[in-house]
């Protein structure tokens, strides 16, 4: 009998930051991809309030999920600005689902966003690497570059103004000469 992972449509591969999910078949927008899953915090139970990690997903003021464990392939699904996917957050359930919110295709990594709380405690502090975040820096620098090569062409320009005016510069020091003149040292 094949195992049942083969029948999901996504694995666990290589992705720009460490490991990421990705698609193996193609995800039909509205699709339940993967389940969030681990064992339910209670944070009226202080000792488990203590539990620190970044696969913790709150479902609401008291419950939350501890995703760290090894069978919850979706703790592997990375944060992007732009996804593919989102969470689906049933309190009441105390279930997350990953849902498609775009068509996906093979071969895709399946990204969904962590939220506001999330990105300003881990990813704001290193700068987020998504595909969006990276592509918005991409521009920022050439948007830089262009800007730094237009001031260097604006600054050359004005030399050559100030090599042209040379001449002006020098009638300055005859005028000067002239003056001395009038001065009518010479005379004396
Ligand atoms: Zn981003």
């Amino acid at each position: 009998m094949p195992t049942t992972s083969s029948n999901k449509p996504y694995r666990v591969g290589r992705s720009k930051t460490g490991l990421g999910l990705f698609a193996t078949k193609p995800i039909k927008k509205g699709t339940r991809i993967v389940r969030y899953f681990g064992p339910i915090l209670d944070s009226r139970i202080p000792e488990q309030d203590d539990i620190e990690n970044k696969y913790l997903f709150e479902l609401n003021g008291r419950w939350t999920i501890d995703g760290s464990v090894r069978k919850n392939l979706a703790r592997y699904i990375n944060h992007s600005c732009r996804p593919n996917a989102e969470s689906d957050v049933r309190p009441r359930e105390r279930k997350v689902y990953i849902r498609a919110i775009k068509n996906i295709e093979p071969g895709d990594e399946i990204n969904y966003d962590y939220g506001t709380d999330y990105f300003k405690a881990y990813l704001k502090p290193i700068g987020c690497k998504c595909e969006s975040c990276e592509k918005k820096r991409k521009k920022l620098r050439a948007e830089a570059r262009a800007e730094r090569a237009k001031v260097k062409a604006r600054a050359e320009r004005k030399a050559e103004k100030a090599t042209g005016k040379a001449p002006a510069a020098k009638k300055k020091k005859l005028n000067g000469k002239h003056f001395g003149g009038k001065v009518g040292r010479s005379r004396a």
